[in-house]
């Protein structure tokens, strides 16, 4: 994620602050600041964020171990404001195990609580007229109902929080995975204009987390919709046949003569048959502004990183092509070129499939015959 620092590793997991937490910090360190003007209150304010900081990736690492026993690998941790972010490399399909995984973060800071809980209790620490304020009361006191508020905040059900996955893996269980996602957008969608409504009231803070849930909605929808559109779809039915191709000679002179002619943008570059690599057009440009359009192809051509296979399906190929920073990404069969698969092309596909998928709800005596 972009502005965010690497703070170390846990479990073979990058952890990462997003610099918007530094917002939070500010705002905690100036709250201890007013209550009480002194060094001593900031040195207390400041340990509280870093044991809280500690307890948000335990939180973070609870997901990333459930998501674990499911042989699913985190790519990294990441603390926002509203919480940490787990990149897990892929959701669960199973909606049980997914139901294990949202709630595995939100019961790790239960534990936390209970277990500083029952400490106070034994120790006799527990002070009743703190009782359950956030910002007064003894630090281990303070800690157990910050972790209680991070529990129940992050079981509201609203994406990109825990309780908007939880609730999808409940309704997932009973319908297809599709609507069951559109139904807990949208509440997710409601609950963020609320919690907009009440920040325009008072707290400017919930108008942070409501555009940050209402984005988060309309991404995770977005994002399933098109995987159930090109579920079952192998990428050689939305691959492009017909394109010109260069050999590391080829001046570059010839890309732009093709580039002009046509509508091709990036091309692969091939010697005795084999991919070498992809002439992008980005590529292209710096190699003309650089060298002239008399260099050699061979100059100007990057490596292509992600190639993808005719026979794959087109819902992994797409999750690879997000990684990759190009618009064309080669695809192979049996160590041959067969094809160029652009977002674009991707695009085509999701409209035509959009199309015949009304046309079926129309008539459903059709289906059959439409279906892939
Ligand atoms: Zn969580």
């Amino acid at each position: 994620m972009k502005w965010s620092w690497r703070l170390g590793e846990v479990a073979g997991i990058g952890i990462y602050v997003h610099a918007t937490f530094l917002i939070l910090i500010a705002w905690i360190a100036f709250a201890s600041w007013t209550q009480d003007q002194s060094v001593q209150a900031v040195v207390a304010g400041v340990s509280f964020i870093l044991a809280l900081f500690a307890c948000i990736v335990l939180h973070e690492l609870g997901h990333a171990l459930a998501a674990r026993r499911y042989d699913i690998r985190t790519r990294d941790i990441t603390l926002l404001p509203i919480g940490g972010l787990a990149r897990l490399e892929r959701m669960p399909e199973d909606p049980r195990q997914e139901l294990v995984v949202a709630l595995a973060g939100p019961a790790v800071n239960l534990v936390i609580a209970a277990v500083l809980g029952l400490g106070l209790y034994a120790f006799g620490g527990f002070n009743m007229e703190a009782g359950f304020d956030a910002l007064g009361g003894p630090f281990a006191q303070r800690l157990m109902v910050v972790n209680l508020l991070i529990m129940a905040f992050n079981l509201l059900p609203a994406f990109p929080m825990d309780g908007g996955r939880a609730l999808r893996a409940i309704l997932a269980s009973r319908m297809d995975y599709l609507p069951a996602t559109q139904i807990a957008a949208n509440i997710g969608q409601a609950m963020a204009l609320l919690f907009g409504l009440l920040g325009l009231l008072g707290n400017p803070f919930l108008i942070f987390i409501a555009l940050f849930v209402w984005i988060g909605a309309a991404g995770e929808a977005g994002m399933v919709a098109v995987k159930s559109a090109l579920a079952g779809i192998p990428v050689e039915q939305a691959m492009l046949r017909t394109f010109e191709t260069l050999t590391p000679g080829d001046r570059l002179s010839r890309a732009v003569e093709i580039t002009l002619e046509g509508s091709q943008k990036d091309f692969p570059v091939l010697e005795r048959g084999a991919l070498t690599g992809m002439l992008t057009q980005d590529s292209l440009l710096r190699g003309l502004a650089d060298t002239g359009s008399d260099s050699p192809v061979s100059a100007a051509q990057q490596e292509s990183d992600v190639v993808v296979d005719s026979h794959d399906m087109l819902e992994g190929a797409l999750a690879r092509f997000e990684g990759s920073s190009h618009d064309t990404v080669p695809v192979v069969h049996d160590g041959k070129l067969v094809g160029l698969l652009t977002r674009d092309n991707i695009g085509e596909l999701l409209k035509i499939q959009a199309a015949l998928e009304t046309r079926a709800k129309r008539s459903p005596a059709l289906e059959n015959r439409n279906a892939r």
